[in-house]
């Protein structure tokens, strides 16, 4: 492969499947804490598998693993997906009580829980870093989404790019594999701000990265940005997006794994077809358009120290 793709059997010699969950948890960028009315591309409905609505956790993961077999899917085991809004965002009691619901099921061998930067506190970290040691597979994926304050204050985030790095860094600091989730698109960014990226993420402890491309929802407030100020958004198409990733690749440091390079919601959500496209397909023209290119990931990585770019991050 010309990407490092990420390998649940590679991490922990177990073919895995993830569950994903909604655990009943809100966020502060909605309930006004931090902010009201969330990220303005936001839609966590658009991503909630059907089998979560309204159910307890052990009934999300039975009918999980249901769906999952259903599609002729095999696993070893299942890790506890809390994917729904942010999964660390409420007291460490509550926390205890729904992760370990999922971890007292027989065949939940772990739990991956993504969540906010500006969601997490020592003493929620040294709890997971305990579950850690007792050997249930813990994995913390934080919502990056960009390096670039005047990008987070843009789409409303909430937090700084300050906050994800401090996040990022307690957390592996405890040994907990931290993985980061970015958007490729999002308003006022040009290619090279995109590119410059991945030179930010390398400095960064992370061991994996999920890329989407910025999916304009029906109703979000991107959406109306994205009527008015149509010039501010990169609006590529799937050979524009492939070619600009192979870019980004090149750049990255060779060891993070990526999750998934593309986002899909269901037809009802947005208007933009190509955002229909399933990840294999896409992952497919990335291997062919970087072989084409007789490239790889990393191939143009320069370390951390030695980026005289990187000192005004
Ligand atoms: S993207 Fe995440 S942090 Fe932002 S509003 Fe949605 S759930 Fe909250």
């Amino acid at each position: 492969m010309r990407y490092n793709p990420f390998s649940y059997q590679e991490r922990y010699g177990l073919r895995l499947q993830r569950l994903a969950l909604d655990g009943g948890f809100t966020c502060p960028n909605r309930d006004g804490t931090v902010g009201l009315g969330g990220c303005t591309f936001c839609d966590n409905r658009a991503f909630h598998p059907s089998y979560t609505h309204g159910k307890s956790i052990t009934q999300q993961i039975e009918d999980g693993i249901a769906f999952h077999a259903q599609r002729g899917r095999k696993a070893d085991g299942y890790l506890a997906y809390f994917q729904a809004f942010s999964n660390t965002y409420a007291p460490l009691e509550v926390l205890r009580a729904r992760y370990e619901e999922a971890l007292s099921h027989l065949l939940v061998k772990g739990i991956v829980i993504g969540t906010r930067p500006d969601c997490i506190d020592d003493a929620k970290l040294d709890y997971l870093a305990a579950l850690k040691q007792q050997g249930c597979i813990v994995e913390v994926e934080y919502g990056i989404e960009s390096v670039y304050d005047t990008t987070l204050e843009r789409v409303n985030r909430g937090h700084s790019f300050l906050c994800t790095r401090e996040a990022i860094e307690v957390t592996a600091r405890r040994g907990i594999p931290v993985g980061g989730h970015i958007i490729i698109g999002l308003p006022g960014e040009t290619r090279e701000m995109i590119l410059e990226e991945a030179s930010v993420l390398n400095g960064l402890p992370i061991s994996s990265l999920k890329i989407h491309q910025l999916q304009i929802l029906k109703g979000t407030a991107v959406e109306t940005e994205f009527k008015e100020c149509p010039a501010d958004f990169l609006r590529l198409d799937p050979d524009q997006y492939i070619d600009l990733l192979a870019d980004f690749l090149e750049r990255l440091r060779p060891d993070i794994a990526i999750g998934r390079i593309v986002s899909s919601v269901p037809p009802s959500f947005t208007d933009v077809p190509w955002g229909l496209l399933k990840q294999e397909e896409l992952l497919k023209r990335l291997e062919n358009h970087l072989e084409e290119r007789n490239s790889f990931q990393g191939s143009k990585y320069i370390h951390p120290t030695l980026n005289p770019k990187l000192s005004k991050n």
